[in-house]
């Protein structure tokens, strides 16, 4: 069994999401303790409980420590199963993240599977739907197998209520590939969201990112969402180049001005833009799981981050595969998995 400490490096969920989707796929056991050490608030929160109980369905696994406030589990893996799976988190903790502890063991499972995931689609801290949708998924779906994410309504902090389902055609196996450039640039698109609060929050927000990255209004577009249960904004950047699109997005919250909101999304916009690396902070740390899965494929990244490099020692206690990363021109990197 390996021993997992919770508290390294970064001291995130990361750490137990992907010990969990790890050990599934391995079919290694591990116990892990001191989870989220590096958090205000330690231990299993609902979400992480919930990614422990998906896990733990999705390959009748058998667990000790999955109550919440826990700060040590035992996981131990069986037979990944694909198959129809709903997983309510019963807040507005990030459905996406309870995702993508399962999503790679069932990229390979022997059945299909449809996932109705309930809770948090565009929480802080978390990939948005709309990251998960455009930016990551696709890379994904290189790989061999199929996944398709279809928002059916959002879910903001602190009411929840969103819901999305997941369909996964598997392959029999992983291929990695290759990201090294951008490619040309295809479109651009900022999205302003708004649930049950003024629209007016939105077009600030689309002014802001028209006065500080210039674009034009066809590349702006507001959006009411009414079937989510509370108040809620974000504000989505895409870019769309040949080879890979990248998502920044700037969260709402009470008492920040929507003019803050639109400043983080279109900061975040401008550093990629002065780079050259196709794989944003975001996309490095979770591209790293399946690449390493898949024991091939090389990507250039705009740098790592902390969570970056806790996620590669991570992966390195579960798989022997090589991940090798050399340095470019200002922090940008290239990662190369497999020999
Ligand atoms: P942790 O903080 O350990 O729970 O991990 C958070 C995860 O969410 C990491 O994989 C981050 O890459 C991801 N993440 C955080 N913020 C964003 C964002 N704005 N867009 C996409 N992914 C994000």
């Amino acid at each position: 069994m390996i021993s997992i400490d919770g508290s390294h490096g970064e001291g995130g969920g990361q750490i137990l999401r992907s010990s969990l989707a790890l050990s599934m796929r391995t079919g290694t056991p591990f116990r892990i303790e001191k989870i989220r050490a590096g958090r205000k608030k330690p231990g299993l929160l609902r979400q992480h409980l919930t990614a422990v109980q998906a896990a733990a369905r999705v390959c009748q696994a058998r667990v000790t420590g999955d109550g919440i406030g826990s700060t040590r589990v035992t996981f131990e893996p069986g037979e990944v199963r694909g198959g129809e799976y709903c997983f309510s988190i019963g807040t507005a903790g990030s459905t996406t993240l309870v995702l993508q502890t399962v999503l790679l063991p069932l990229l390979t499972a022997k059945a299909p599977s449809r996932i109705v995931l309930e809770g948090g689609t565009h929480n802080p801290h978390a990939p948005p739907f709309d990251f998960l949708e455009r930016a990551y998924l696709p890379l994904v779906n290189r790989m061999g197998p199929k996944v398709r994410a279809t928002l059916e309504r959002a879910g903001f902090f602190p009411a929840g209520g969103g819901r999305l389902v997941v369909e996964v055609e598997p392959a029999a196996a992983l291929s990695g590939f290759e990201l090294l450039e951008r490619g040309a640039l295809g479109s651009r698109l900022a999205r302003a969201t708004v649930s049950r609060l003024p629209v007016d929050i939105a077009e600030r927000e689309l002014r802001v990112v028209s006065k500080r990255l210039g674009w034009r209004d066809a590349e702006l577009q507001t959006h009411e969402e009414r079937a989510s249960p509370g108040p809620g904004n974000v504000l989505t950047l895409l870019l769309e180049h040949e080879h890979v699109t990248e998502v920044f997005t700037g969260f709402g919250e009470i008492g920040r001005t929507a003019e803050t909101v639109a400043a983080d999304a279109t900061q975040a916009c401008e550093s990629y833009l002065k780079r050259s690396a196709p794989a944003g902070e975001y996309l490095t740390d979770q591209l790293m799981l399946p690449l390493a899965a898949a024991g091939s494929g090389a990507f250039r990244s705009t740098g790592l981050s902390r969570h970056a490099r806790t996620h590669l020692d991570l992966i390195a206690r579960f798989l022997p595969v090589p991940i090798r990363v050399e340095g470019g021109d200002a922090g940008e990197v290239r990662l190369t998995f497999g020999a």
